[in-house]
């Protein structure tokens, strides 16, 4: 029995993960989950999965949860340990029990706890970019000191991961993240300022949280991607290219030196890499909807319009000039994204902001200094405080 911790278990992908649990309950369990915000959820899972901890953000949701996941449970078992704060989401993960950790949290939360997790040896399973985007050298050097192995949950570098086996990682040529393209991937750029997060959060092929769907629309999503194939991959940003594909059936490729393109295939469900990573290096026979691909599919790819979609061009730009600067690139994002979606600022400003952002904070800090993850936060809180205060109030 694997028993796994979900950190952001009510959102996106930690709603899926309890369902792949579900699937297989002689081979899963649920032992810690967390939630900030939909703590009637997390109650509803607590009933349905008997976790033995939860973590949420503060008394008043501990409260509550301890009452109703108390009595959920029946037949005189106990309930779950409640804990708060980020000292609770650490103690879920380190706990232990915890075979592996799915770390899910959206932005720059799940970082502290998914350090500490791997601290504690734990097999990570990482659905959160952000935390390879911000610190990638310090979560990498982590890992590697202390064995532990990094499974990524997110398709395009699942897709990598999978392209992978039994291959030679010095053989590699490059690779090619595919990208949907985002819903705004055929508009105009008069129409593209005009965009609302209703536009921008009717995702033509994933079905995926809020932030990561106008990230996608943005292409900043892939951006990030890039950096988090960089860091998981140890591969120059210069061997990793991004094209649109606007079906999202290839899941992404690897082009090895003798000219062999190797793919990776399969539906836009999100279950399928989740459970890969929770059976890895086993795969289990799963009951998830599949395509037949002798069917008649079409396959498209294109180059991405980057003048369209200046993200990309940041989020390379970024992970070349290294030290804090992704981890600017990162916040400036979440920060644009969440004043996008209530509306205080437009669309084509949430590149504007992040490159103001970085050039600022370019001009005010020393790059050839250690990347710590002092380092980190300080930027983390310098891009907070500038994008509000200069940038979306301004
Ligand atoms: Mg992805």
């Amino acid at each position: 029995m694997k028993r796994i911790a979900i950190l952001g278990s009510t959102g996106s992908v930690g709603t899926q993960t309890l369902e792949v649990i579900a699937a297989f309950p002689d081979r899963y369990s649920a032992h810690s989950l967390t939630a900030r915000s939909r703590i009637d959820l997390l109650e509803e899972q607590c009933a349905r999965f008997g976790p033995r901890m939860v973590a949420v953000r503060d008394a008043d949701s501990a409260e509550r949860t301890r009452l109703t996941a108390g009595f959920a449970r029946g037949g005189g078992q106990p309930g779950p340990s409640v804990h708060t704060g980020v000292e609770g989401l650490i103690e879920a993960v380190t706990h232990p029990d915890v075979d592996l950790v799915i770390s899910a949290l959206p932005g720059s939360a799940g970082l502290v706890p998914t350090l500490r997790a791997i601290e504690a040896g734990k097999t990570i399973a990482l659905a959160n970019k952000e935390i390879l985007v911000m610190a990638g050298e310090i979560v990498m050097a982590s890992a590697r000191r202390n064995g532990v192995e990094i499974l990524p949950v997110d398709s395009e570098h699942c897709a990598v991961h999978q392209c992978l086996a039994g291959q030679d990682p010095d053989r590699i040529q490059r690779v090619v993240l595919t990208a949907s393209g985002g819903p705004f991937r055929d508009s105009s750029p008069a129409a593209l300022a005009r965009m609302t997060s209703k536009d921008a959060l009717n995702h033509p092929t994933w079905n995926m949280g809020q932030k990561v769907t106008i990230d996608s629309a943005t292409l900043m999503n892939k951006g990030f991607e890039v950096i988090e194939a960089h860091w998981l991959f140890g591969l120059p940003v210069s061997k990793i290219d991004v094209v649109i594909h606007p079906q999202s059936i290839i899941h992404s490729m690897v082009e090895m030196v003798d000219g062999s393109l190797l793919a990776q295939m399969g539906p836009t469900d999100m279950r399928i890499p989740i459970q890969y990573v929770l059976s890895y290096p086993e795969r289990l026979e799963s009951p998830w909807p599949r395509f037949d691909i002798t069917r008649n599919w079409s396959l498209t790819l294109d180059p991405p319009d980057e003048a369209m979609f200046p993200c990309l061009g940041l989020a390379y730009e970024a992970i070349r000039l290294g030290s804090t600067v992704p981890a600017v690139l990162s916040v400036a994002d979440e920060m644009a994204v969440e004043a996008f979606l209530r509306q205080r600022i437009g669309f084509t400003d949430i590149p504007r902001i992040i490159a103001e952002a970085m050039d600022r904070h370019l001009a005010a800090s020393d790059l050839t200094a250690p990347v710590t993850l002092e380092s980190i936060m300080a930027a983390d809180r310098w891009t907070r405080t500038f994008c509000e205060e200069k940038l979306i109030a301004g």
